[in-house]
C-alpha cells in the first residue's frame, strides 16, 4: 500500500505506468524517487533493471528498481506531466508536477536519454510531439539531424 498519492497500473504507453489518485498543482512534489545511492557506475545486470538506474549527478546513481519505489512505474513521455527534481541533500530525486494533473492522470517525465541511448528506445508516448525515441528534450534536434544522416545513407 503506497502512502503517496499515486498507483501503479497497466498503462497505454508502456507496462505499468505511475497514476495520481488525486489532482497535483504544478511544482508540487508527488512522490519521491527512492533507491539505493551508487557511488560506482552500476553494472547493467539486465535490460529491465538498467530502466531503473538514474544518474542523479556525476559519479552518483540511484537504483530505485526496489518494488517499494513507485516512481520507477512512471513512464517516459515526451510531453511530460512531471519533472525528476534532486532533494537539497542530493541524496534522491523527488518526482514533481510540471503541469496541472487530475486525478487519473499518467504520471510521465523526461527519462533524458542521451543520442546514443535512445537509439535503442523507442518512444511509444502517442503525444503530437513525440521524437519517436525516448531520448532528453535538448537532444531532440540532435535526433532529427541523426536520423536524417541515417536515412541519406540507405
Ligand atoms: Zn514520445
Amino acid at each position: 500500500m503506497s502512502t503517496w498519492d499515486v498507483t501503479t497500473r497497466p498503462s497505454a504507453i508502456s507496462g505499468q505506468g505511475l497514476f495520481a489518485t488525486r489532482a497535483f498543482y504544478p511544482s508540487e512534489i508527488i512522490v519521491p524517487y527512492l533507491g539505493k545511492v551508487l557511488t560506482s557506475r552500476p553494472v547493467k545486470s539486465s535490460e529491465s533493471s538498467a530502466t531503473y538506474i538514474l544518474e542523479i549527478k556525476p559519479g552518483r546513481w540511484i537504483d530505485g528498481s526496489d518494488t517499494e519505489n513507485p516512481a520507477r512505474s512512471a513512464n517516459h513521455s515526451c510531453e511530460p506531466t512531471a519533472e525528476l527534481v534532486m532533494n537539497e541533500t542530493e541524496n534522491f530525486a523527488n518526482l514533481r508536477a510540471s503541469s496541472h494533473i487530475l486525478s487519473g492522470d499518467e504520471i510521465t517525465f523526461d527519462y533524458g536519454f542521451s543520442l546514443s541511448e535512445s537509439l535503442f528506445n523507442p518512444c511509444t508516448c502517442g503525444k503530437m510531439s513525440c521524437a519517436g525515441k525516448i531520448i532528453a528534450e535538448p537532444l531532440r534536434p540532435a535526433l532529427r539531424r541523426h536520423l536524417r544522416f541515417i536515412r541519406r545513407r540507405d
